[in-house]
């Protein structure tokens, strides 16, 4: 079965009197392992899709599965869980905790998963160097590192917990070129090892790392 599956999905926003079709009947199955980018303009639908694939809303009519599961048939908590075990988040602004290290950024989503302090140290480094940060950088705050650096805790913190689906949202907007070159080929990376990468864009220059794209305009997919 796909990894991400939408079908006829319609999410209608209510403005007074009008009626707002951010998502207009947008059917689309990706593929477990798969590198998709969703492109479009501002406007287009980005977010409204990118809150339905990221379990974080729901639609007004038609389909949503993740895994196999059918969210329509969940309430907040299954959502909540279906969003822990499946979907890690990175985005544009890092949205590292300032006052926390880069490990201990890491770390925050094991302490929710249970594990033991030793093991999160542990599990944390390694994913540090996963995401190819130089070690002497895990005791560092935020704002003692790069944009490139921030982006790579955050990549860390995401896959902390082993989600199969990576869910990026203009993870180079921040950057300049060659450092969101270098985020990208990370992505390439972590996808190569198994995970699932879906980025959302509007960035054309995103489009060259994807296996896929998926074109939006006006709430339907153009392509
Ligand atoms: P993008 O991320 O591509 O810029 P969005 O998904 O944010 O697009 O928006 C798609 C359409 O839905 C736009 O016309 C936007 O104005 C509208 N929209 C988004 N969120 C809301 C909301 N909460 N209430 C009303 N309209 C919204
Ligand atoms: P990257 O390609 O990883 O983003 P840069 O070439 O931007 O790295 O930065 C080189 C070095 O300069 C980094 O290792 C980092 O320690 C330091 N640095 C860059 N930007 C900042 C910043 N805004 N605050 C603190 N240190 C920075």
């Amino acid at each position: 079965h796909p990894i991400v599956q939408l079908q006829n999905v319609k999410r209608i926003y209510t403005l007074g009197e009008n009626k707002i079709y951010a998502l207009n009947g947008v059917s689309f199955a990706i593929k477990k392992g798969d590198f998709v980018t969703i492109m479009g303009s501002s406007g287009s639908g980005k977010s409204t899709l990118l809150n339905m694939i990221g379990c974080l809303d729901l639609p007004s009519s038609g389909k949503v599965k993740v895994n196999n599961v059918d969210l329509s048939k969940l309430d907040d908590d299954g959502l909540t869980a279906i969003r822990r075990n499946n979907i890690g988040f990175i985005f544009q602004q890092f949205n590292l905790i300032p006052t926390l290290t880069a490990l201990e950024n890491v770390e925050i989503p094991m302490i929710f998963n249970g594990e033991s302090p030793a093991r999160r140290r542990k599990k944390a480094l390694a994913m540090l160097k996963n995401a190819d940060l130089p070690l002497e950088y895990a005791n560092h705050k935020p704002n003692e590192m790069s944009g490139g650096q921030q982006q790579r805790v955050a990549i860390a913190r995401a896959l902390a917990n082993n989600p199969p689906i990576l869910l990026a949202d203009e993870p180079t907007g921040n950057l300049d070129t060659k450092t969101g070159h270098n985020i990208m080929e990370l992505l390439k990376e972590l996808n190569a090892a198994g995970t699932t990468v879906i980025v959302v864009t509007h960035d054309p220059k995103l489009e060259e790392y994807a296996h896929t794209t998926i074109r939006i305009q006006d709430g339907e997919i153009i392509e």
